[in-house]
């Protein structure tokens, strides 16, 4: 099964908004093994709306439009879609019930031009949208379905989790399992050498290196017509992938390197503290993104000059004027000195040269120095990472979670493949 995927939106087009729906939808359907053969993208115009679906309808077996369902004169979908189809518009009561309850219970704020999102394409089946007034739609045009779903991101993704996914996957007739292996420490490169053609080896999967400033996600979807062929083979490359790259794994599915490093701590019963200077804070924002993060997070300092290095967080002068603020020495104790001073066992500090100007010849711009102190000693690393300012700060703060997370595991510090 091949589909057409069509966003509307003008602003869309004029590149002011970005197109993260069909990103996730994207996504959402490779898991699905639903192949998305065509993507476009048409401005809030009816005639061309219905241009892109007829093109789209020749050669797809599901169309899915997504966006310009909303109640205002610029949102031409459901027009486009019954004029192209020969199916006029027609009040749907129940939709308009539910609209006007909705529209009740936010306490009559709505215009009553929202009641136009009733109209649907005659023989649309509704497809409820919990989170707002327009729903998704689903037309079968010569047993072809056709689609519409919200353009508002988060009412859009959860009818393509409640409803899209499991109709489009019920109807390709395929088994589908994915899993997904988060390394970091190690380039694409390496891990490609190390895993070669395994993938080749499993019957009906496929294996996609996914790289990012955190590390390189391994991404393995088996799909077959059998459903405990395509569990087996799913175990069996899950088993020998995790075996490969077992000294850089760090999750798996869609975990994240803060919530491990959050696991760690609460398993050991330790807290953390941390002194930033490069990351500016990232490193506690990382690790207070986590729901109840403050069970295991104690404080974050930042410490952008020398002298709150020394006042917040005990960093000696001399190892300062000697060593200079990006150095081990002073990762070190701004490591031990953040846990000393917050009253923990487990201190994370960061200081290096996020660029682009400030780099010399012996510490180029991205020479970050990163330090962690735990129960069993303070150790520090340094790191050349490159990028931009913004991308060498992200990589930083990946790199201090991960080097905490192998602190506390008694882990090697260094991440190697062999
Ligand atoms: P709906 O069908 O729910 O009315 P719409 O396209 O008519 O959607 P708009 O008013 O155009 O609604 O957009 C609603 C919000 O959703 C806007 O903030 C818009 O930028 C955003 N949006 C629309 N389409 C997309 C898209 N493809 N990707 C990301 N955001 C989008
Ligand atoms: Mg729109």
């Amino acid at each position: 099964m091949r589909i057409e995927v069509l966003t509307i939106g003008n602003e869309i087009l004029s590149g002011r908004t970005l197109d993260t729906n069909f990103a996730q939808l994207a996504r959402a359907l490779e898991e699905a093994n639903v192949q998305i053969g065509w993507h476009s993208t048409v401005g809030d115009n009816a005639e061309r709306i219905g241009e892109g679906l007829k093109t789209a309808l020749a050669r797809a077996d599901a169309v899915v439009l997504l966006g310009g369902l909303g109640p205002t004169p610029d949102d031409l979908t459901r027009k486009a879609v019954a004029t192209t189809l020969g199916r006029p518009l027609r009040l749907d009561e129940h939709v308009l019930d539910s609209i006007r309850a909705r529209v009740r219970r936010l306490g009559s704020k709505l215009p009553a031009s929202v009641e136009a999102q009733a109209l649907l394409p005659t023989g649309a089946q509704v497809w409820e949208n919990r989170l707002g007034t327009a729903p998704g739609l689903l037309l079968l045009h010569h047993d072809k379905p056709v689609i519409l779903l919200p353009g508002v991101p988060h009412e859009m993704e959860a009818l393509l989790r409640d409803e899209l996914v499991p109709y489009l996957g019920a109807r390709s007739g395929a088994r589908v399992v994915s899993f997904t292996l988060r390394t970091a420490g190690a380039f694409e490169s390496q891990l490609h050498e190390k895993i070669g053609p395994l993938a080749q080896r499993w019957p009906g999967a496929t294996l996609a290196y996914l790289p990012s400033f955190f590390g390189v996600d391994l991404r393995v979807t088996v799909a077959g017509a059998d459903a405990q062929q395509v569990e087996d083979v799913a175990a069996s490359a899950c088993g020998e992938l995790r075996a490969l790259v077992a000294p850089v794994l760090y999750a798996e599915g869609a975990q994240t390197m803060e919530q491990v490093v959050g696991e760690r701590l609460v398993e050991r019963g330790l807290k953390i503290a941390t002194a930033e200077s490069c990351t500016g804070g990232l490193l506690a924002k990382r690790l207070t993104d986590t729901p109840g993060s403050s069970r295991w997070f104690e404080r974050g300092f930042v410490t952008y000059s020398n002298e709150s290095k020394v006042e917040l967080v005990g960093v000696s002068r001399e190892d300062l004027a000697t060593h200079g603020a990006v150095s081990a020495p002073v990762a070190e104790q701004m490591a031990a000195g953040v846990a000393r001073r917050a009253g923990v066992a487990v201190g994370a500090s960061v200081t290096g040269i996020a660029g682009p100007d400030g780099g010399s010849e012996d510490k180029p711009v991205g020479t970050v120095f990163i330090g962690v102190h735990t129960p069993e000693g303070t150790v520090t690393r340094r790191f050349s990472f490159l990028g931009t300012r913004a991308t060498i700060r992200e990589r930083t703060a990946q790199m201090a979670l991960d080097l905490v997370r192998r602190g506390l595991a008694g882990l090697p510090l260094e991440a190697r493949l062999e």
